[in-house]
């Protein structure tokens, strides 16, 4: 789950790494209402998960009320790169002697954490990567010794950052590597993170991945999860605990596992269908379970028919298919239904299949055979 700016700082602060005080406000009224609280100058930033903002105009300064007013209303309901802005971030301005970089994130390949740090911040890091690459410092860091206050001094001198901002630097490192490590994340990542005339350190500005396999542990973490910006189809597939992704075809696909789900995508795909998603309905798939699957999927109205896809391993698949049988008694479906059903009680499932066995529901013993069917379905009734 990526994390917008104000949401990224409010997680910063949690471990101690210094931003500005700030409020997120939706309206122009509430913008005014917040920069009068927090004292002139502010800046108005563009709350969107996208970078560049501020070149894109989604970034101003403002010294009084009428600034405030003037660049709320311009940042409010901008594009930034196919991301229009329903939020601000006001905080308090800053005086900014110089922009450096830092970031954490996931070495994968070489099974580490990453810290990079450069003293030329406030630009695109690709572009200081691509033009100057010795300009950016690493550091492997792993897990099991985290990272102290010496190397990562060493690792800021290593980066060109000033003598006067070095321990500045460094204890930011350690308090944004505590948030990264304890808290979770796969990517905090701080551009710039200046230095002020007096010499203090501190993030202008952040980004914030978290890692969703850990959600389980940060109940903190649930006001974030933005529902409201998915598609309602996926924020009623999560809702129900479904993995679900919208694709543009028009058959739409009902898999137990991930690995599955992709292979029948691909196998619709091989015989000239359009799969209209890809949905993943997990271990064990009861009649509620299917109902739920086939609910989210029926509200696509380009979906023509369905495939469902199921290999039986601890899934016994007569239960599948009493789940489906159970689930057209509950959802109301016109597009016909084409199942495969193989592995655990297969020939249970068939035989119960058979019984139901209709214009809207039929079942073929191979997933090419299946797919070509469902396929085959979607285009007469284009
Ligand atoms: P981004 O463009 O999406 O990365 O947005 P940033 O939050 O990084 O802001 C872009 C630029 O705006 C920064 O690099 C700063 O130069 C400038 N900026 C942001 N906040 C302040 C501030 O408090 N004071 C000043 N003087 N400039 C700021
Ligand atoms: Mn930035």
């Amino acid at each position: 789950m990526d994390l917008y700016e104000y949401q990224g700082k409010q997680y910063f602060a949690r471990f101690g790494v210094p931003v500005s005080p700030g409020e997120a406000v939706d309206t122009v009224e509430d913008a005014l209402g917040a920069a009068e609280r927090l004292g002139y100058p502010v800046v108005v930033k563009a709350q969107v998960r996208v970078g560049g903002r501020g070149k894109a105009g989604g970034v101003r300064l403002a010294a009084d009320a009428a600034a405030t007013r003037a660049a709320a209303e311009a940042i409010l309901g901008l594009d930034i790169k196919g991301h229009v802005v329903r939020r601000l971030w006001v905080e308090r301005a800053t005086d900014i002697a110089a922009e450096y970089y830092a970031s954490f994130t996931l070495d994968r390949t070489n099974k580490t954490h990453l810290c990079m740090v450069s003293a030329e911040g406030g630009v695109e890091i690709e572009q200081v990567a691509a033009e100057n690459p010795e300009a950016i410092a690493r550091l492997a860091i792993d897990p099991l010794d985290g990272l102290d206050l010496e190397a990562a001094r060493a690792l800021a001198s290593r980066a060109q950052i000033p003598t006067a901002a070095l321990d500045g630097v460094a204890q930011v490192l350690v308090d944004l590597y505590r948030c990264y490590e304890q808290g979770d994340a796969d990517l905090v990542e701080v551009n710039p993170l200046v230095l002020t005339p007096d010499g203090r350190v501190h993030a202008l500005d952040a980004k914030v991945t978290l890692d969703d396999s850990a959600a389980f542990r940060h109940p903190e973490w649930e006001p974030w999860r933005d529902l409201e910006s998915l598609e309602p189809r996926e924020r009623l597939a999560r809702e129900r605990g479904l993995q679900y992704v919208g694709l543009d075809g028009d058959v739409g696909i009902i898999a137990n596992g991930a690995g599955l789900a992709m292979s029948t995508c691909d196998v619709v795909e091989q015989v000239g269908g359009k799969p209209a998603n890809f949905l993943d309905i997990g271990g064990g798939a009861s009649a509620d379970v299917m109902a739920s699957a086939l609910e989210v999927i029926t509200t696509d109205e380009k979906v023509r028919a369905i495939l469902v896809n199921v290999f039986g391993g601890i899934t016994r698949c007569d239960e599948v298919a009493r789940g489906i049988v159970q689930a057209l008694g509950r959802v109301h479906i016109t597009a016909p239904i084409v199942v495969r059903l193989d592995g655990t009680n297969a020939e249970e499932a068939r035989a119960i299949l058979a019984e139901h066995a209709s214009e809207t529901l039929q079942a073929l013993p191979t997933m090419l055979e299946a797919a070509r069917r469902a396929s085959e379905l979607a285009k007469e009734a284009r």
